[in-house]
């Protein structure tokens, strides 16, 4: 079964390796972790007051009566087909945690169809789950992994897989890596990011500023910018919430 938080677009990507590509999203629901150091309170739908990150509607089981679930890749794809404006636009997977459906054979027939269907698709993901890679067509998909640091609250053990990490980098054409960080965590930052790369093969780094509005953007950009370019980094904005305050849906 695939749970389904929401599909929204065409809109723009808003970060990482393919800011600006017209795409549509699927935002898978449930995730491995719960990252309580992003501080983003809220409540579920029974009332019990919890802290996670600002997708705490996808990663919390908690609103799973307000997901969709589809048994078969065909009824998922019917229903994304109706996003799709007529030209070949992105598909991002998105969650919560996708790769949680990795081993589900709808989510593989699901991509496998996007993919020889000429559309680019990325999946965003922690990185942090085992999964296995031996098709040739899944070469093509792109990984976004955000490797969560020690600002997100859980164990070292739970957020960093470097076998996945390894086995995604050396297997598909174009995955990258990107970190999230805020401009008072830049020094402690900087020091995880370098032991991670240490133990991983070499691929495209890109850092982040932390906020989901586009004064706390603002605040943590100059930083950021600064440090990616000290390190030999790319930098990425995030321009979904410069334009639209992370509002969801667009
Ligand atoms: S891994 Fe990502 S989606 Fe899951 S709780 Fe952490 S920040 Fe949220």
């Amino acid at each position: 079964m695939l749970e389904i938080n929401e599909i929204f677009g065409p809109t723009i990507q808003g970060e990482g390796k393919k800011i600006g590509f017209p795409s549509v999203f699927v935002r898978f629901g449930k995730c491995n972790m719960s990252c309580a150091g992003f501080e983003v309170e809220y409540e579920t739908p029974s009332g019990i007051k919890k802290c996670s990150c600002d997708s705490f509607y996808a990663s919390d089981i908690a609103f799973r009566d307000e997901w969709q679930k589809y048994e078969t890749a065909i009824a998922l794809i019917k229903e994304v087909d109706k996003f799709l404006p007529g030209y070949k636009v992105d598909i991002v997977l998105t969650g919560g945690e996708p790769l949680l459906y990795w081993k589900n054979e709808e989510f593989q027939k699901f991509m496998k169809h996007y993919i020889k269907n000429g559309h680019h698709l990325t999946i965003e993901t922690n990185g942090s789950i085992d999964i296995e890679l031996c098709e040739d067509w899944q070469k093509e998909i792109l990984f976004s992994l955000s490797v969560k640091l020690s600002n997100s609250g859980e164990s070292l053990e739970k957020r960093l897989n470097t076998n996945t990490l390894t086995n995604i980098i050396n297997f598909t054409n174009e995955s990258y890596l990107k970190f999230v960080i805020s401009s008072d965590f830049l020094d402690k930052a900087i020091l995880e990011i370098e032991n991670i790369l240490s133990q991983i093969p070499k691929c495209d780094v890109y850092l982040m500023p932390l906020g989901d509005t586009s004064e706390l953007i603002d605040k943590n950009s100059l930083s950021v910018i600064e440090l990616a370019i000290k390190k030999g980094f790319k930098y990425s904005d995030r321009l979904h919430i410069r334009v639209w305050n992370n509002k969801r849906g667009v």
